[in-house]
């Protein structure tokens, strides 16, 4: 199968191989050190400043997004959310689970965050901000400038899931003023899922050390003071953690994050210049290099999905719910080539040509 979904993604002959192997013992010298570059590199890609932390929580994306959550605010906070998509909609459910005050600014399938729409909230006493960087679900992916001037303007904490934009899209923590970044291992990072990362700005770190929070294996105070010796506090996917660590040194040593982003764009460049000829329309106004999300003008979503798997052995992104029949994503994460574009382009048009699509 050549997988072009958006997570879990393919990994390099590398990666998987460390996932062949036995499980070492993780109480040690040598795997704290491996956690410790861990930490260095993640910190580096995201341009975290010096005294950021780094958490790695075991547990898929949305379990970052839940500690965070937990962690980081209160019911005396208000929230100011962006929900473009079942990933908005995620941190607006977790609000609701936590008591935590929130207003949402709910956007259309596919349109982009304009200024306006968070310019009538200036001055209101907000006291955080929420956003999936890119809202996977639609393929949107929102102007994060904008976003951190509002919240510099007016003094807000900025919590960003980038967890499928890192390593796809330019970001730099320190330079737009975030707080809290959250990945997670199965998207661009292009490792098994299991594992979700929390870098915490020194401001976050001061929020998580003053609060008391009644809960174990979500406690980032916890986790915070095992980091501090290149440990976590229970039983990590520990293989999951050192196939990350051969992830990251390979970018580091192809050229670093700038590299990494720039190879992720031209494959997807690649692949949008490729279909034009097909009959699909692309449905967001503002694109990530991490995904291609494709409104198909002559045949259900759903369809193309399920026969290029068949018959084409090839696994591209359906969408849930309403949009299942409506929209199909095309990501460019993971260890894809211009040859594997070409094997879809190849599909799409043959599938054209049987009067499939
Ligand atoms: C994938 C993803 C998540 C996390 O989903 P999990 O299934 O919990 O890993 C969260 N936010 C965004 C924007 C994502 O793309």
């Amino acid at each position: 199968m050549i997988n072009f979904t958006v997570g879990p993604v393919m990994s390099s002959e590398e990666v998987l191989c460390i996932g062949s192997g036995q499980v070492p013992y993780f109480r040690t010298g040598d795997f704290s050190k491996i956690m410790f570059e861990n930490e260095e590199l993640i910190k580096k890609f995201a341009h975290a400043e010096k005294d950021a932390k780094t958490v790695f929580i075991t547990g898929s994306g949305t379990a970052s997004m839940e500690a965070v959550i937990m962690n980081v605010f209160s019911k005396k906070d208000k929230l100011l959310i962006i929900n473009g998509g079942s990933f908005g909609k995620r941190f607006v459910e977790l609000c609701e689970i936590y008591n935590i005050p929130y207003t949402e600014i709910v956007l259309e399938t596919g349109k982009a965050l304009k200024q306006e729409m968070i310019d009538k909230y200036n001055g209101k006493n907000y006291t955080g901000f929420l956003v999936n960087m890119h809202e996977t679900s639609t393929g949107v992916l929102y102007n994060i400038n904008m976003i951190s001037q509002f919240c510099r303007k007016n003094n807000i904490f900025l919590v960003v899931d980038a967890i499928s934009s890192f390593l796809a899209d330019e970001f730099d923590m320190s330079k737009l003023g975030v707080g809290v970044m959250i990945t997670s291992s199965q998207k661009a990072l292009a490792c098994p899922p299991g594992v979700s990362i929390i870098v915490l700005s020194c401001e976050a770190v001061k929020r998580i050390e003053n609060r008391n929070i009644k809960c174990m294996y979500f406690n980032l105070k916890n986790a915070l003071i095992n980091a501090k010796r290149g440990q976590t506090p229970f039983t990590p996917a520990v293989q999951i953690l050192l196939q990350i660590n051969r992830r990251l040194k390979e970018i580091d040593s192809a050229g670093g994050v700038i590299q990494e982003i720039c190879r992720v764009g031209n494959l997807a460049k690649d692949f949008r210049c490729k279909i034009q000829n097909l009959p699909f329309k692309i449905i967001s106004e503002s694109l990530s290099n991490a995904v291609t999300p494709l409104h198909p003008l002559t045949a259900s979503a759903y369809d193309i999905f399920l026969e290029l798997e068949k018959t084409y052995k090839i696994w591209i992104c359906p969408n849930g719910g309403e949009l299942k029949d409506k929209i199909f994503r095309v990501g460019h994460i993971g260890n894809l080539t211009v040859d594997d574009n070409n094997k879809l382009i190849w599909a799409f048009n043959d599938m054209k040509s049987r009067g499939l699509i």
